[in-house]
């Protein structure tokens, strides 16, 4: 078998024995749901809705009228009782339509329809609708990145799922293979491209069968298999690695005919064009040492982390009495992150709701957290020799601590996809994804004030 992959980047402990071989399951239904409106890069939307207003399952609550953008639907039936400023995954704090859950729900009823049948206008406006954005984690609406301005030939779906410890996408590749082959088609049709390529790395053979076996006899649908190599699932290097094509610096994939979207994209796109179902549950992974019971966990968005937490079992060697979930005894937990181990969000208390790009919820044990203060550069370039834009973080980090953003942009802070890499290596514990966020920042905000 040939095994394809990019130049750099590092090689990780997978920590996927944690929750791999869990199917999919769920959990009880929270009492609360929390909808920030802007889960998304773009617009944020306008609530649709007012405190005191019963919403159904699947009924759109707010949308902005902007093109980068993406409406956010109720999750569960229940009642409005709040829209305010709520903390999001960030810190920030983000509007949000807060909804008390009427505990007796009827399952929504979303009616079949043949979506082999849809045009590519009636495809994209089905995406649209569901308020369908990249569900990797970048949230960057799908509409959008499938209204390219020039030709595109290759969908790569991005099946690699590099990042330690999550293996929902690994799991919906073995439960929902059909569909997401289906949902691949589709977004292939929007953009009338040929080919569609599979990228799954190798640790994954079952999903690599599964999906060969799928497509077997159909044309222009192709599965690649890729080292094992921490960011193999970022863009540039998935598309280095499945197509040799360099996407050059500051551009998007689609300058060299390529869009990219992730397993849990392509299925919710399948879902919208077979359903009409709006996106309102994501599939993730709870896991990490702390965690009692881990698995892959069908979620209702907006549903708030301890929730999701307490449901499976809470944390390893917690009293089973413990009553207060948003206590993580401090002993047994030394951090909790949104998302990856590499990419993901320290969070520092747990009414945050899963949104569109959580992908999971991760309990460390304090043996597992590495808390020790940064010191100066050593100038080893450990960094620079591993990172896989080929950018040089020290000195990003360097001029982004003295607060010269405009140097640390040259030094190129804005290309830099927040991979965690240089943070990983780095002997010195320089903060450099925090460097990079602060740069970004501060040049949006400069840009903002002209
Ligand atoms: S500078 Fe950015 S892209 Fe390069 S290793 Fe660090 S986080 Fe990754
Ligand atoms: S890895 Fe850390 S200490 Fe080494 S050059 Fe990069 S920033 Fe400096």
């Amino acid at each position: 078998m040939s095994v394809k992959t990019f130049e750099r980047g590092v090689f990780l402990p997978h920590y996927k024995e944690f929750s791999e071989g869990e199917p999919i399951s769920t959990i009880a239904l929270p009492q609360e749901v929390i909808i920030p409106l802007q889960q998304h890069i773009g617009a944020p939307g306008q609530a649709l809705v007012s405190v005191g207003d019963k919403v159904k399952a699947g009924q759109k609550i707010g949308e902005s009228s902007a093109f980068v953008s993406a409406p956010v639907h109720a999750s569960l039936d229940g009642t409005v009782t709040a829209i305010e400023p709520r903390p999001s995954f960030t810190g920030d704090k983000v509007e949000s339509v807060v909804i008390a859950v009427d505990m007796e729900q009827k399952e929504p009823q979303w009616p079949e329809r043949d979506h082999t049948a849809l045009s590519k206008d009636e495809i994209k406006a089905a995406i649209k609708e569901a308020g369908i954005v990249g569900m990797g984690g970048a949230a960057f609406p799908t509409h959008v990145k499938l209204s390219p301005p020039r030709p595109i030939d290759t969908i790569i779906i991005n099946a690699c799922e590099c990042e330690p410890f999550l293996t929902c996408d690994h799991r919906m590749m073995l439960e929902r293979t059909s569909d997401l082959v289906e949902g691949a088609k589709l977004i292939a049709k929007v953009v009338d491209a040929p080919n569609v390529i599979f990228g799954v790395e190798i640790n994954k053979p079952d999903a690599i069968e599964a999906l060969q076996n799928k497509i077997a006899g159909e044309n222009g649908l192709s599965v690649v298999s890729l080292e094992v190599k921490y960011p193999q699932g970022s863009e540039k290097q998935l598309i280095k690695a499945t197509l040799n094509r360099e996407v050059p610096p500051g551009k998007l994939p689609l300058e060299v005919g390529v869009v990219v979207q992730n397993v849990a994209t392509a299925i919710a796109v399948y879902e919208a064009c077979h359903l009409s179902k709006p996106l309102i549950e994501r599939v993730l992974t709870l896991t990490g040492d702390a965690a009692a019971n881990p698995g892959n966990l069908k979620v209702k968005l907006g549903t708030p982390i301890s929730h999701v937490i307490k449901e499976r079992g809470g944390v390893k060697g917690a009293p089973p009495d413990a009553k207060d979930e948003l206590q993580m005894p401090p002993h047994l937990v030394g951090k909790v992150i949104m998302g990856g181990p590499m990419t993901g969000w320290a969070q520092s208390h747990l009414n945050v709701p899963v949104i569109k790009g959580t992908s999971g919820i991760l309990l460390f044990s304090p043996a597992m957290v590495v808390e020790s203060e940064h010191t100066d550069c050593v100038r080893c370039a450990k960094c620079v020799d591993h990172c896989p834009m080929f950018l040089y973080p020290n000195y990003i980090g360097l001029y982004a601590e003295m607060g010269n953003f405009d140097e640390a942009a040259e030094w190129g802070a804005m290309d830099c996809f927040e991979c965690g890499i240089c943070v990983y290596v780095c002997p010195a514990n320089r903060p450099i994804v925090q460097f990079v966020r602060q740069t970004k920042k501060e040049i949006a905000a400069a840009k903002a004030a002209k």
